[in-house]
């Protein structure tokens, strides 16, 4: 008797690993999903294929010149208030981005030597965007509320606002990403997060991540809480597959690139070096195209670089010259009249006069330049009705400030004259 209950608890801990642990990406269910809708994407995708082979072939051994930078948009979609994640998740997950693409990750030293030196600079960076769409001043986040409790891949709904998710922002100048409360594929549900490659419509294009596997903070959940989702997913925006090239362990299929090693099947969890397949010396686990943990991960390759920075520079090179990270000037979005800031103009101390709202939880404070740039932030965690704010260091001129909390964003415009 004891030994049945101990089997059963065995196995019911067994397949809740199972269940919790195992990285699912949904992005190759997503794109023959996509493919069988409408043929027109496989075309477009096998254009796509021929214009990287050929920019690789004539520009892949230049050395790069400079820094591409591409322009970031979240729209963070939420049921209940812990799925609104915080800006500082958000920070988190494009700090991620910025060190796995320019590989100035803090786990480098975890790469084995037989492949560091096949580990990439990629030479890309992301910023956030500060124009939406109609030119006004944007922090790059947009929070929506929804009533759906998950958001399914074949049907793209998280990238509609008619369906309870957001529209798009203009690919050709915004990255998209789509933070969930969960996705799902039909039944299947655990997916972390699905992405679209170079070829797709551009109504859906982006990736789709749930909030659990977003950044390195807040509602990010191990073993998927270092942000490598999104490095994972970006990568197949950038067109990329993943390492073992989808062939169900077969080695038959390839990732069309050239130096990472042929792999049988997707690698789960943390493997040990070296950990062999297809005849290989070992597979390239640590590589963010397998399916290993977030904290194993910590490099592309030299040719996958350069089959990103191909794409870049062919299908999606408006996005190298949108300029939308600068905002255009400063304007005042919300005319929030329940906030007052006073006096205004003011000599660099002025005082948030909360009274008339209704303030549960804590608040956090940013000021910008009109560059845009942060020159003040604070969190509050139980803020006073009439809140005083100090810039000692910053010179005249037009400032953005911006409030925001779980039940509010409040944008007010400032003049600071010394
Ligand atoms: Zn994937």
């Amino acid at each position: 008797m004891m030994k049945k209950y101990t089997l059963v608890l065995v196995v019911f801990f067994f397949f809740s690993f199972q269940m919790h642990a195992q990285r699912n990406c949904g992005t190759m269910s997503y794109m023959s999903h996509l493919e069988s809708m409408d043929p027109s994407v496989s075309l477009k995708m096998a254009q796509n294929e021929v214009a990287i082979r050929n920019w690789i072939k004539s520009h892949g051994s230049e050395q790069q010149k400079s820094i591409i930078t591409i322009p970031v948009v979240v729209h963070v979609l939420y049921r209940v208030s812990v799925q609104n994640i915080s800006d500082a998740q958000i920070q988190s997950q494009i700090d991620i981005l910025n060190e796995d693409y320019r590989r100035l990750n803090a786990d480098t030293a975890n790469t084995p030597p037989l492949f560091d030196s096949l580990a990439a600079d990629v030479g890309i960076e992301f910023c956030f965007a500060h124009q939406d769409p109609s030119g006004n001043w944007t922090d790059g986040v947009t929070r929506t509320f929804t009533s759906k409790i998950s958001f399914d891949l074949s049907q793209n709904d998280a990238k509609y606002t008619a369906q309870g998710g957001h529209d798009a922002w203009d690919r050709d100048k915004y990255f998209n990403i789509w933070v969930v409360p969960q996705i799902k594929d039909g039944a299947t549900g655990g997916i972390l997060g699905y992405s679209q490659f170079p070829g797709g419509p551009a109504a859906t294009d982006g990736v789709v991540i749930g909030y659990r596997y977003f950044g390195s903070t807040g509602t990010a959940a191990a073993p998927f809480n270092k942000g490598r989702t999104l490095t994972h997913e970006l990568g197949h925006w950038l067109n990329l597959y993943h390492i073992w090239g989808d062939d169900n362990g077969s080695c038959a299929g390839s990732d069309q690139v050239q130096d990472t090693p042929n792999q049988g099947s997707e690698n789960y969890g943390c493997p040990n070096f070296p950990h062999s397949s297809c005849s290989n010396t070992s597979d390239m686990f640590m590589n963010y195209m397998d399916y290993t943990d977030d904290v194993c991960m910590n490099m592309f390759s030299e040719g996958q670089k350069q089959r990103m920075l191909a794409v870049m520079n062919t299908s999606r090179s408006s996005l190298v010259t949108s300029g939308v990270c600068e905002p255009l000037a400063l304007r005042e979005i919300s005319n929030a009249d329940q906030l007052k800031v006073y006096p205004n103009p003011s000599n660099g101390e002025f005082v948030l006069d909360f009274n008339n709202l209704e303030i549960k939880g804590s608040v956090t404070v940013k000021v910008y330049n009109a560059m845009g740039q942060l020159v003040f932030e604070r969190e509050y965690i139980d803020i006073a009705n009439q809140e005083s704010i100090r810039l000692s260091e910053v010179n005249s001129g037009m400032y953005m400030i911006h409030i925001i909390s779980d039940q509010f964003s409040i944008i007010k415009k400032i003049e600071i004259q010394r």
